[in-house]
């Protein structure tokens, strides 16, 4: 018990370490242009606050395991979803203007965080589930050791 309460915590604390960015981005966008909210940035905000409202309900013991999983794997499905949306319209609003190698890189970052991917060992680069070498740097990724 004692072992998976802490597993759990670890999960709420990357959670919210991955989430905080974008929140934050989310509120600064919010305040900007609060009325021209798009269908897409709301789809991703709701996606992502329901992400950790589930967090916080499994913490709290208001969900089980199973249900917990089932949310999760829905929410995370969704708001990667979101993104690439986002993602699409915003591409096509700024018409790749602004910084869109700085936002896609930003967006792949974050979509592999949501993703748990493995972590680079030579550069730190998270990348995608299931990457054989590095995006970053090419390193091969091994294996998490199971010890
Ligand atoms: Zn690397």
């Amino acid at each position: 018990m004692g072992v998976f309460l802490g597993a759990a915590l670890v999960a709420a604390v990357v959670m919210l370490f991955i989430l905080q960015p974008v929140v934050k981005g989310l509120h600064a966008s919010l305040d900007r242009e609060e009325d021209e909210l798009t269908e897409t940035e709301a789809r991703k905000r709701v996606a992502l606050l329901a992400l950790r409202d589930v967090e916080y309900d499994y913490l709290a013991g208001k969900l089980d395991d199973e249900d917990y999983q089932a949310l999760k794997a829905e929410l995370t499905a969704e708001a990667l979803a979101a993104l690439d949306a986002d993602e699409k319209a915003r591409t096509r609003e700024e018409g790749g203007a602004a910084g869109p190698a700085d936002l896609e890189a930003e967006i792949a970052r974050a979509r592999a965080l949501l993703e748990g991917g493995p972590e680079c060992v030579a550069c730190g680069y998270r990348n995608q589930e299931g990457s054989r070498f590095c995006s970053a740097c090419g390193t091969p990724l091994m294996a998490q050791p199971t010890n």
